[in-house]
C-alpha cells in the first residue's frame, strides 16, 4: 500500500513538471511560436528591435488576423512598458523598439476577437544569438534549455 501511495505521487510530480517545461515550437521568421487561437501567431524581434506579431493559417502561410488581436507588454527592471502596435496585413508590429535591458519578459496577450477571454504568452526576452541552432535565445528551440 505504501509503495502504491509513493509511485502514485512520484507519477503526480512527473505530471506536473511536464506541465511546466514549455515547448518552444520555432516561427517561420525565426522568432517563437504562440499557440494563439485561431490562429497561430509569431513573434518576433526584427533589426530595428521592433516585435513583429505575424498570424499564420495552418499550413503556416502569413493570413490576416481577422478579428484577433494582441497586446505586448515589455517587463524590463525599469518598469512595464506596454508597446503600441501597428496593424499591417498579417498582423501587428510595434510603432517603438523593445526598451533596452534585456534578458527581461516579455507578455503577449492574445484574444479571438476584442471581448473575448485574453490568452497570456511569456517570452524571456534574451536577443543574443544561440550557438546551438543559431537563433535568438528566445527563440531557441535547442533541447538543453
Ligand atoms: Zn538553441
Amino acid at each position: 500500500m505504501k509503495l502504491k501511495y509513493i509511485t502514485f505521487a512520484v507519477a503526480a510530480l512527473c505530471a506536473t513538471a511536464s506541465l511546466h517545461a514549455e515547448k518552444i515550437v520555432a516561427g517561420p521568421k525565426g522568432g517563437r511560436l504562440l499557440e494563439a487561437e485561431p490562429l497561430k501567431a509569431e513573434f518576433f524581434v526584427n533589426a530595428e528591435r521592433k516585435v513583429e506579431v505575424t498570424f499564420y493559417d495552418a499550413a503556416l502561410k502569413p493570413t490576416d488576423p481577422g478579428a484577433q488581436t494582441v497586446t505586448v507588454t515589455a517587463e524590463p527592471a525599469s518598469g512595464k512598458t506596454k508597446l503600441e502596435l501597428e496593424k499591417t496585413a498579417t498582423g501587428f508590429v510595434s510603432k517603438t523598439a523593445l526598451p533596452a535591458g534585456e534578458p527581461y519578459r516579455v507578455v503577449v496577450q492574445a484574444r479571438a476577437s476584442a471581448d473575448a477571454k485574453p490568452k497570456n504568452f511569456r517570452v524571456d526576452l534574451n536577443l543574443a544569438t544561440c550557438g546551438g541552432c543559431q537563433k535568438s535565445e528566445y527563440a531557441c528551440v535547442c533541447d538543453s534549455h
